[in-house]
């Protein structure tokens, strides 16, 4: 099932909720971090070729996976954890921590990007779902995108759109991302005020996985939630957080189960209400494909 030269970390029957920032998923059949681009790529291809199951993920900010767990191969980016500054750009591999990246080019005077700050995913992460935060978005930024495609690694055109991008489908490999120049302690002045701005409005102390739904056109999604009154509400251990109506609280002992529960709950309770059609943002793994 995994190359036999494979070098990485290989984790057997691991619990996913080690894993996600909600700290729920069952049992990964198995974890493995590959130590670079060319074992990732390699691994893929074995899987594929194999038919085995797989899914890649980042820092699991941003992702559900089922209590029953991961019946294949769940890959984990962190080894890809390369960053190299050209002037303006940094050809960034997919592992990195959106806030190392962040923190990297401020320390060499690169900014433009501060809104992003205290988002807990990947680069990997970010660039295939366009992160956002406060007015910035990832995806101006991207000037190229590597990602695994059919077998190889490829240059792909990237267009991206409210938490869309043209890689959705792929495996991120590496991006390049364009800064501006700016002054280094003015970018990282700003980058503490967005800090601050975060810590008052989001359950920072508390297991979650940051925006439940996407924003609908025109609406804020947190309005609707908190009109149709979720905040407080519990179902099993997960809680709408009374902090910020548009995330979800696991309180100690939620499973996905009872996540999923609350989720379509606030669907029904928003449609009733106003007649919209909540989507999520966070990636829901099925059982199987
Ligand atoms: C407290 C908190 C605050 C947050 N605030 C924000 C916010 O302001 N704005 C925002 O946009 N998001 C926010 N998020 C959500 C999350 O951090 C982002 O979506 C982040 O980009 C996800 O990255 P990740 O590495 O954790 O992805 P994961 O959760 O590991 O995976 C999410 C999805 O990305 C895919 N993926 C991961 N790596 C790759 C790769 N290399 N190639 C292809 N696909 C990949 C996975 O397959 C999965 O479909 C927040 C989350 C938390 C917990």
């Amino acid at each position: 099932m995994i190359p036999s030269d494979f070098r990485g970390k290989v984790l057997v029957n691991e619990p996913l909720s080690n894993w996600t920032t909600i700290g729920t998923g069952g049992k990964a059949d198995f974890l493995v971090f590959p130590e670079d681009a060319d074992e990732l790529l390699k691994l893929v291809c074995t899987l594929e070729n194999s038919g085995v199951r797989w899914f890649v993920m980042g820092l699991g900010s941003n992702v559900l996976f089922p209590d029953s767990g991961f019946r294949g191969v769940v890959i984990k980016t962190d080894n890809l954890n390369n960053m190299i500054i050209e002037k303006n750009l940094v050809k960034v591999e997919a592992g990195v921590r959106l806030e190392a990246l962040l923190r990297k080019a401020a320390e060499n005077g690169l900014g433009g990007l501060e809104g992003l700050t205290g988002i807990p995913g990947s680069v990997g992460g970010a660039v295939r779902m366009n992160a956002g935060a406060y007015g910035y978005e990832i995806g101006p930024h991207i000037k190229g995108v590597l990602c695994v495609v059919e077998g190889e690694l490829k240059n792909i055109e990237y267009r991206y759109g409210y938490r869309f991008s043209s890689v959705m489908d792929m495996v991120v490999v590496e991006a390049v991302v364009e800064f501006e120049e700016r002054e280094r302690n003015k970018i990282l002045e700003e980058m503490e005020d967005f800090r601050k701005r975060r810590k008052k409005t989001q359950p920072l102390d508390r297991k979650t996985f940051g925006s439940v739904f996407k924003n609908p056109e025109g609406k804020k999604a947190w309005e609707l939630l908190l009109e149709a009154g979720l905040p407080g509400t519990r179902i099993g251990g997960a809680m709408f957080s009374r902090k910020h109506a548009n995330f979800i609280e696991n309180t100690g002992n939620a499973r996905t189960e009872d996540v999923i529960s609350l989720i379509n709950l606030a669907k029904e309770k928003v449609y009733e209400k106003t007649g919209i059609k909540l989507e999520e943002e966070v990636v829901v793994v099925k059982e199987e494909d």
